[in-house]
């Protein structure tokens, strides 16, 4: 059926030198999720750091954290390290405004996610090194757990090497932001935007159709609805289970349910996902691999994204909606 390939190059904090970053200025474009968390580790870190973003609430955030903000091509400008931390879909637009024209030799271009890179959308000068750390972790997650001196798994990349030093580079970032206690992982812009997409498209997504489809069933039935979301995610129940599936393993930890429980989730868990749920999913990363979806997507956005409008209104739509919101005035009140 598959083998298992167990190969890896991983890095930690003993295997890194900070020096290579010592007397370089760090420019992290956004300061949302990532671009916070990062900004903020990596200054602790000792290493120079300047925001770049649009004059509004996040570069406020930002100035009142303490850093210098400046509008995003004059921190391009300025930067030794230019770190992209822009939602995927704005990032070739940004880029080619005010980034672009302020890449020059010696400069290192740095992503927290393989998309626009590996599917074409940025193409940056050969003179530059370019770089990925994408954190396995929330933005949030990585400024809490570099707090707590735990860190977060991350992968790492090199996609174009002009100085020579672009993979020390790269550890040296992953090491200043929390990444090499986690474990940094040598991966490529390839792999990243893949297999995120495919977690996003295959799991993830089934995960929220199961859901919906396994309250309609119940509510159709007659049962509660309250009762029933409150069953599905709103106790939080499911957050423990999520917890026991990282720290002991998706299957080991079932001996933690009941032996019912077990029976009855692996009778009928293969009933439900079967050769055709598979023969999707694989239709799903040949779309990802291919570049399919990523054309898909910027033909939406060019449109405004009618579809993404219309898809997004029908969810927020749903029934469930109602019930959580009247969950929300009973559960958990003193
Ligand atoms: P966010 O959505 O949190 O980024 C928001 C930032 O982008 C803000 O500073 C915002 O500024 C700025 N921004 C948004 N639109 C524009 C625009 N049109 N012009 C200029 N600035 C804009 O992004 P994330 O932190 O979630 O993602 C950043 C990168 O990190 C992405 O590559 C993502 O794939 C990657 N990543 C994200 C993870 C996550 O958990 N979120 C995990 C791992 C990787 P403003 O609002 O002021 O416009």
């Amino acid at each position: 059926m598959f083998t298992l390939n167990l190969k890896y190059e991983i890095y930690y904090d003993k295997d890194v030198d900070l020096s290579i970053l010592r007397n370089k200025i760090i420019a992290i474009i956004g300061y949302g999720n990532q671009g916070r968390a990062h900004a903020l580790n990596i200054r602790d870190s000792g290493l120079k750091v300047i925001v770049g973003n649009i004059d509004d609430e996040y570069g406020d955030k930002a100035k009142k954290d303490g850093f210098e903000v400046y509008a995003i091509d004059r921190a391009s400008a300025l930067a030794d390290v230019v770190f992209i931390l822009l939602p995927d879909e704005i990032q070739p637009e940004i880029y080619e405004k005010y980034v672009q024209n302020k890449l020059k030799k010696g400069k290192i271009l740095c992503f927290a996610s393989g998309f626009a890179i590996h599917f074409g959308l940025i193409s940056p000068p050969e003179c530059v090194d370019v770089v990925m750390e994408a954190p396995r972790m929330l933005g949030i997650g990585v400024r809490d757990s570099f707090a707590k001196r735990r860190g977060y798994p991350t992968l790492v990349a090199v996609h174009q090497d002009a100085s020579g030093q672009a993979k020390s580079i790269v550890l040296g970032i992953a090491k200043a932001s929390g990444g090499t206690k986690g474990g940094a992982f040598m991966s490529s812009f390839r792999e990243e935007a893949v297999l995120d997409l495919f977690t996003e498209q295959g799991c993830l997504a089934g995960l929220y159709d199961l859901f919906k489809a396994h309250f309609e069933v119940a509510v159709e039935a007659g049962y509660n609805p309250l009762v029933v979301v409150l069953e599905l995610w709103k106790s939080g129940e499911i957050l423990e289970e999520v917890k026991a599936w990282t720290e002991i393993g998706l299957f080991k930890q079932m001996s933690m349910h009941s032996l019912t429980s077990q029976y009855g989730s692996l009778t009928r868990g293969p009933l439900l996902v079967t050769h055709e749920t598979k023969r999707t999913l694989k239709k799903h990363l040949e779309d990802i691999q291919n570049g399919m979806f990523a054309q898909e997507w910027i033909a939406e956005q060019n449109a405004g994204k009618p579809s993404f409008s219309k898809l997004k209104k029908r969810v927020l739509e749903h029934p469930i909606n109602k019930i959580e919101e009247e969950l929300d005035k009973l559960v958990y009140k003193k």
